[in-house]
């Protein structure tokens, strides 16, 4: 029986694998990789303590360390497909792999995905134009025209990230009014932004970076090019929660609710953090901040309920 089962190697997991050995705690950590979604940054600037490092060192600092970790078990190249509640703080654990687990506590650390538009030479662009992180990359675009595709929260946000650096910022969203809360419009829509309605993106184009975007009119069926040197795709994120869709409770985004003081979940035993729980913002640095204290509160209540493997 492990006292921790932790969901995930991302930022969110490798913290609170370090904090879960450091407390001797007898831990498992499931993931297919480590490092998380900004493996495929470029350039960090925001990780703090480092003025700028590329995702993918970073990732690899983050594994290094919890690799240093004395008495924490690591099992990466698998995911967890199946968490079973067999009685109040024990869990059962099944990986795609076939390997199962039983455990006092679930750390869910699954982070999210992002939404993706689906188009020619979105991936090929993916880190050469094409970014999925406003907040992480719009200080990369200082002086160029950009598109943000989404006219939600996420993509007004996008465009407000975008205002201190960005020439022309085009706007484009698919219906023929923006989603986004009017408040925001009020305050980002400035003149050097152009909303482009009713527009369907066709296709990111260029050879080795963005150079453009090709996008149809769906109210004339014109199809139309915008000469741009980056897409900001803001279409939506996916939190990886379906290993617990019925265990706990999650909001309409399908990202897991908890206790914002102790990260825990509904059900008794299982906490999250990071991308995959329901916080209003998604950075490396809140990721591990939750996890910490996901982990710090797993440890006290599976001592106070005298459950911990070494009690
Ligand atoms: C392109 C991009 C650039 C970004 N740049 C920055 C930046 O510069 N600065 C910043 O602060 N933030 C940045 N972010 C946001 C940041 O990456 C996320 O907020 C952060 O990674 C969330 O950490 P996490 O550990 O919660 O989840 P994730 O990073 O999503 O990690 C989750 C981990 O769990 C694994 N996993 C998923 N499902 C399962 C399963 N069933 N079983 C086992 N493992 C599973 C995943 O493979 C992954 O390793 C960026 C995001 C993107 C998309």
């Amino acid at each position: 029986m492990y006292d921790l089962v932790i969901v995930g190697g991302g930022p969110a997991g490798v913290a609170a694998g370090v904090y879960a050995a450091r407390k001797k705690m007898k831990t498992v950590i499931v993931t297919d990789s480590f490092g998380g979604q900004s493996i495929v940054s470029a350039d960090v600037q925001n990780w703090i303590g480092e003025k700028s490092i590329s995702g993918f060192d970073l990732a690899q600092k983050m594994e290094a360390h919890l690799r240093s970790q004395e008495g924490i078990e690591i099992v990466d190249g698998d995911l967890v497909a199946e968490i079973k509640e067999i009685e109040p703080f024990h869990f059962s654990v099944a990986t795609k792999n076939g390997k199962k687990f039983e455990a006092r506590a679930i750390l869910l650390v699954s982070g999210s995905r992002r939404k993706k538009l689906g188009v020619p030479g979105e991936k090929e662009l993916e880190g050469r134009g094409v970014v999925y992180c406003s907040i992480c990359d719009a200080p990369l675009f200082g002086g160029k025209d950009v598109a943000v595709v989404g006219g939600g929260n996420s993509g007004l946000e996008a465009v407000r990230d975008l205002l201190p650096y960005a020439k022309e910022i085009y706007l484009l969203h698919h219906r023929s009014e923006l989603k986004g809360d009017k408040e925001t419009q009020e305050k980002v829509l400035k003149p050097n932004v152009h909303v482009v309605l009713n527009a369907e993106t066709q296709s990111v184009d260029g050879k080795d970076n963005v150079e453009g975007l090709t996008y149809k009119d769906l109210q004339t069926g014109e199809v139309k090019k915008l000469p741009v040197q980056g897409v900001f795709v803001e279409v939506g994120l996916l939190p990886n929660s379906e290993m617990v869709k019925g265990l706990v409770d999650l909001n309409q985004m399908g990202a897991v609710a908890i206790n914002f003081q102790t990260q825990a979940a509904s059900r008794p035993g299982i906490w999250a953090a990071g991308d995959v729980a329901d916080s209003l913002y998604r950075q490396n640095n809140i990721s591990m901040g939750d996890a910490v204290k996901a982990t710090l509160n797993i440890y006290d209540t599976l001592h106070a309920k005298g459950l911990l493997s070494e009690n």
